[in-house]
């Protein structure tokens, strides 16, 4: 089959970030101190190669990039500075692009301004439709629950499910495609339905834990990301399962306001380190950033912060003060949930995990396909 070549890929990768690839004179350092780059895969000098060589296709249905978790120990041993640890992370926005079928995320990863100008469109977009519906079912502004609530929380939990179903949607046919460049479409290489089956529980493993990140030298970013991921899921249990107790009020219902306040702390404390860590490129992972980093920081950030004083406010009892605040959170909340999830930067949630699963496949299939092609070969030599 020919080697379909794109001699204009290096500049592409420049748009997500990997500014220094033709500097690699392939000395091989790289791997040979990155702790994940094992047989069959190894990486960052391979993608690296790949990358200067124009094979699209190739780097496309890798899933090297993802089993990379910037530590920085490339860049550092690097005697050229061609950054692999950078490039790597360039390549999982490219190839976040790649799975993407909208072409919003490639539009995004191209131009900050593009993303900026969807998420702050999408914001007032939010804000006009919910003062619209409030004010067309007469809703009382001075009201946050009760039958005549400006918002009720019953229709605000269809809301959130109607979104979750779409960004569900969205999110699983990029999960599909990404499926068909990595094993899918990959002819030489069997992979039984029961292998699926047999490693599907790397999948929460390494959703929730990240447990090989945690293998890194450095732990403070494994801890912060973990942190993270627990604070988001609880969030998210709160909002999709607990919405109506979470709104009522005056009082503080202990039961989940509790946990409500955890999952806060962990939101703003392991944001604002992240975000002093950007601008004081702290470790190898900040040192460069993407316009796609601070939008999706700064969108936490205001959702985390808006949240909190909605809260407040509904509690001491300025409902109108709360209301608007709250409309204002949906202003965060939606184009966070609604663009970053399925498009940008989130969207490795569900990728990584993911190449995770999907490599101990490839891994187990291609071992039995070398085992069965020596074992007719062994089989056929005479016994002495
Ligand atoms: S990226 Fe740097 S360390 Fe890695 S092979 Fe190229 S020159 Fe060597
Ligand atoms: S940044 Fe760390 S994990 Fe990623 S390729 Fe370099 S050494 Fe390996």
């Amino acid at each position: 089959m020919a080697i379909r070549v794109n001699p204009k890929l290096i500049d592409e990768l420049e748009v997500y970030g990997a500014e220094d690839v033709q500097n690699c004179y392939h000395c091989g350092n790289c791997s040979a101190v990155c702790p994940f780059s094992k047989e069959p895969y190894i990486f960052p000098r391979r993608p690296m190669r790949y990358l200067q060589m124009g094979l699209e296709d190739k780097l496309k249905g890798s899933l090297e990039p993802w089993l990379c978790y910037y530590c920085g120990q490339c860049s550092e041993e690097c005697p050229r500075g061609a950054e692999p640890g950078e490039t790597m992370m360039s390549l999982r926005r490219w190839l976040t692009s790649k799975y993407d079928f909208t072409g919003i995320s490639r539009a995004f990863y191209k131009s900050g301004k593009v993303e900026l100008f969807t998420v702050i469109g999408a914001a007032l977009l939010t804000a006009l439709g919910f003062v619209l519906w409030a004010v067309l079912r007469g809703g009382d502004i001075n009201s946050y629950d009760g039958p005549n609530a400006f918002l009720p929380a019953a229709s605000i939990h269809i809301f959130d499910w109607a979104l979750a179903g779409v960004l569900l949607a969205l999110l699983l046919t990029n999960c599909g495609r990404m499926w068909w460049f990595t094993l899918g479409r990959d002819k030489q290489l069997r992979t039984p339905f029961w292998l699926y089956l047999k490693k599907l529980y790397l999948l929460p493993l390494h959703f929730v834990t990240q447990k090989r990140f945690a293998t890194c030298e450095r732990k403070r970013p494994w801890a912060v990301h973990l942190a993270l991921v627990v604070s988001y899921l609880i969030m998210l249990v709160l909002i999709m399962f607990f919405l109506d107790l979470m709104w009522s009020g005056p009082e503080i219902d202990w039961r989940v306001h509790v946990f409500g306040y955890i999952a806060t702390v962990g939101l703003l404390g392991t944001t604002i380190f992240a975000l002093r860590a950007r601008l004081k490129k702290a470790e190898p992972l900040y040192a460069h950033s993407h316009e796609t980093d601070w939008i999706f920081l700064i969108l936490l950030i205001f959702a985390a912060f808006t949240g909190i004083l909605q809260h407040i406010l509904h509690r001491v009892g300025f409902d109108a003060a709360a209301n608007v605040t709250y409309i204002v959170h949906l202003m965060g909340v939606v184009p966070m949930l609604g663009l970053e999830v399925p498009f940008s930067k989130w969207s490795h949630l569900a990728y990584r995990p993911l190449a995770m699963y999907f490599s101990a496949i490839r891994a187990e299939a291609k071992e039995r396909a070398e085992k069965e092609a020596v074992e007719p070969t062994l089989a056929a030599q005479p016994v002495a």
